[in-house]
């Protein structure tokens, strides 16, 4: 497959911005940037960051073993999504595929960047419909979304059915692995370069408890790569941003104990509330949280807000009947929302 082909013509012959930063980028102390504009007067924040963010793309590399010419970060994986719609799907005339019910922000996007969207219904398992998504492709479908563990599903979807979707869809394939850390399966990542045609998407807002910071990550051909560079933001990560990523990929250890803490309470607090009358099911997660079906998700999801809970009403999704979404919390907060529905 060959990725130009699939770009924007705007696109194909975007020139980047290029920045001060971008034009000598050795920084050392003896050396006087005058370059700028910026204030002269040191704080920690005085320059503009580092606009290909190295120091995070090492250590990233480091960890996923994955050269950091095949990684972009964004601003939240909600810029680095805007990025793949703006470079490959042409306003008023491309469509993408989502995968309903699945995370929210792929229909708003492609709204925002007006595209069209054609949804094709996960199964009664929550798997992809492959041959429904394979015929409902046209030439005009650019990007495949798959969100696995999907949310508000939680389930990771067949490995045999992602790999087919990504073999013999015509247009850019997705992976949004924004749980992946919660999961038993393998993350695309270690098959990213048999595939020229596939992105995943990760993020740092979810295991590594840096929802505030908003970094995103992209993984990726290095072609592909390069294209979403010419096109992003300059500055698009600020530099506390680029600071608190890396403290944090420094203190792996404690994002492995704090995921493993999650999974537990994850088993914990499925088990009770399985076994709460009015609960129909909990669904298998591979994520930080559950999806359970009760006997009437408005009225719990009202009683939950009065006790002080605020949970997900997922109930107007397809397929999602009668279902909230619990985040697997604290011990403490998951011991209270165990104790809440038990007292109704
Ligand atoms: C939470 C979530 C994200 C994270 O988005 P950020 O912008 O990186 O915070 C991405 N995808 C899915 C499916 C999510 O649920």
């Amino acid at each position: 497959m060959n990725i130009e082909n699939l770009l924007r013509e705007n696109i194909k012959n975007l020139k980047a911005y290029s920045s001060a930063r971008d034009e000598y980028k050795e920084v050392t102390n003896e050396m006087v940037f005058i370059d700028a504009n910026e204030n002269p007067f040191e704080s920690d924040v005085n320059r503009y960051p580092d606009p290909q963010q190295s120091k995070v793309k090492s250590r990233l590399s480091d960890l996923k073993r994955i050269p950091s010419n095949q990684i972009l970060l964004g601003n939240g994986s909600d810029e680095v999504l805007d990025l793949i719609f703006r470079a490959f799907c042409e306003p008023n005339q491309d469509n993408v595929i989502t995968l309903p019910p699945t995370y929210g922000m792929y229909s708003v996007l492609a709204n925002l960047n007006a595209i069209s969207i054609k949804e094709v219904l996960l199964d009664s398992n929550f798997e992809p419909n492959v041959n429904q998504i394979l015929k409902t492709q046209d030439q005009n479908s650019k990007i495949l979304f798959l969100c696995s563990p999907n949310n508000p599903t939680a389930n990771s979807f067949e490995a045999l059915k992602v790999e087919k979707l990504i073999k013999e869809f015509k247009g850019i394939v997705v992976i949004d692995e924004a749980y992946i850390d919660f999961s038993n399966q393998d993350s695309w990542l270690s098959r990213l370069n048999e595939f020229q045609n596939l992105i995943v998407t990760q993020t740092l807002s979810k295991a590594y408890g840096l929802a505030g910071i908003r970094l995103g990550i992209c993984y990726a051909s290095k072609e592909i790569i390069a294209v979403l560079n010419r096109i992003k933001p300059p500055y698009n990560i600020n530099e506390l941003t680029q600071q608190a990523a890396l403290k944090r990929l420094n203190a792996i250890d404690t994002v492995n104990t704090e995921v493993k803490m999650i999974l537990d309470q994850r088993t914990q607090l499925s088990k009770v509330i399985e076994a709460i009358d009015f609960v129909e099911n909990v669904y298998a997660s591979d994520a930080n949280f559950l999806l359970v079906k009760v006997d009437d998700a408005n009225n719990r999801y009202r009683q939950l807000i009065e006790k002080g809970i605020v949970a997900r009403n997922r109930t107007t999704q397809p397929l999602c009947d009668n279902c909230l979404r619990f985040t697997v919390g604290t011990l403490d907060e998951n011991q209270k929302l165990i104790e809440t529905l038990n007292q109704l």
